[in-house]
């Protein structure tokens, strides 16, 4: 046995667990497929402009001991995320505030705003909402429905908000004061170099292997350490012997554009049915980053198949039941470790990540 721990990813959750293995005396090793360390956070500088490459990523938490962890390898900015929602042309504020309330009804006061949605929700008359339509109507009535929810989820979902069961939305959240801030969390803001550099930190003095793909030689892998944490999917470690979970699948398209502002905002979505792209990501405004030219971001959601790279897993009830199957699998492992958002087949926001990893650490000192 040459190492203590082989880690197959070298995202955030990889990253978090060899730092800490390392910084106890422990031999790690780290392999990743891509050609690059940073997993989904990964950031790459162009134009002074750091970029997300998958995806728009904000770091918040409520969680101060997560805060402090990841202010040891960064300092942040004082960013706070207001997405504005662009429907037909008409602009929104988001989440739902004061702001958005006037900018679709004129009404001024928070008792006017609650007004309207009251008669909105009665007028709807929904009891038992039988899915996500009826759920969102029932919740803040029509209007808001109708020009900020359904378009942009049935394009992130790709399938109608009458069939998509209700569960999705628990609740939506409306705040009757003029606050666009879209987090409710205590911490919130983008590191300073991006999330590459922090990742760097992390696996600074650690051995890591670019472009190999662990099911190129399992065996080989499984042989080389002690123990294995797989970042990798659950489904695929076990040769999909259940059946394949399913995912939601996203393509990015980048432009440069010789202007120094495009859209005035680091996130816009377009919440209607016809616009293909959910969202328009313009990168240098989630920094205030210098520069003559502009690089933004057109996401498109796309149904997923396999062997392309998995988003957002679907955790309906046939996925769910399928992946406790996998699960019963893993129980039965010594050397294996499933974790991150594939390996746990879960959407995890970065903090949650870093405390599943710390949970881990800690469980194997
Ligand atoms: C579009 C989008 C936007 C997001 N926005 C936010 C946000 O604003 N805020 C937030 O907190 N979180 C956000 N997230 C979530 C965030 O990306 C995750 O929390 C985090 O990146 C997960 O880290 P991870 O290490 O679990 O997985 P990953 O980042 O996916 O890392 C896993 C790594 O394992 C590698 N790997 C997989 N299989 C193999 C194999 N067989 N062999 C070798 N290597 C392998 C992969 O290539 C990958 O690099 C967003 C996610 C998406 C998809």
């Amino acid at each position: 046995m040459k190492y203590d721990y082989l880690i197959v990813g070298a995202g955030l959750f990889g990253a978090v667990f060899a730092y800490e293995m390392t910084k106890s005396g422990k031999k790690c090793l780290v392999i990743e497929k891509r050609n690059h360390i940073a997993g989904n956070a990964y950031t790459e500088l162009n134009e002074n402009i750091n970029v997300h490459k998958y995806g728009a990523h904000i770091f918040h938490t409520n969680d101060k001991k997560i805060w402090d962890y990841i202010n040891q390898f960064a300092d942040f900015n004082r960013y706070t995320n207001s997405p504005v929602a662009n429907y037909n042309g008409e602009l929104y504020n988001l989440p739902f505030n004061m702001n958005t309330f006037y900018q679709m009804w004129g009404v001024k006061t928070p008792s006017e705003a609650k007004l309207m949605i009251e008669k909105q929700k009665n007028e709807a008359n929904i009891d038992n909402p039988k899915n996500l339509e009826e759920q969102a109507i029932s919740l803040v009535g029509k209007d808001i429905y109708e020009k900020l929810v359904k378009g942009y989820t049935e394009k992130q979902w790709g399938r109608k908000c009458s069939e998509l069961p209700s569960f999705i939305i628990k609740r939506l959240p409306v705040r009757f004061t003029f606050d666009n801030n879209y987090f409710n969390d205590l911490y919130q803001g983008i590191p300073i170099g991006g999330y590459t550099k922090i990742i760097e930190k992390m696996l600074d003095g650690v051995e890591v292997k670019l472009n190999v793909d662990f099911f190129d030689d399992k065996e080989k892998w499984l042989n080389i350490a002690d123990k294995v944490v797989f970042t990798g999917m659950i489904d695929q470690y076990y040769d999909y012997c259940y059946g394949e979970l399913e995912y939601r699948g996203l393509n990015f398209e980048f432009e440069t554009l010789n202007i120094d502002n495009f859209q005035g905002n680091a996130v816009i979505n377009y919440t209607d049915a016809e616009t293909p792209y959910t969202r328009i990501i313009e990168h240098k405004h989630f920094e205030n980053a210098i520069s003559s030219k502009t690089i933004i971001t057109k996401e498109y959601p796309i149904t997923w198949s396999k062997g392309e790279e998995a988003y957002y897993p679907m955790n309906d009830e046939k996925n769910s039941q399928l992946y406790d199957k996998y699960v019963e699998l893993s129980k039965k492992e010594d050397k294996v470790i499933f974790g991150g958002r594939l390996g746990m087949y879960k959407y995890l926001d970065m903090w949650q990540v870093i405390s599943e990893s710390l949970k881990l650490v800690n469980s194997l000192k």
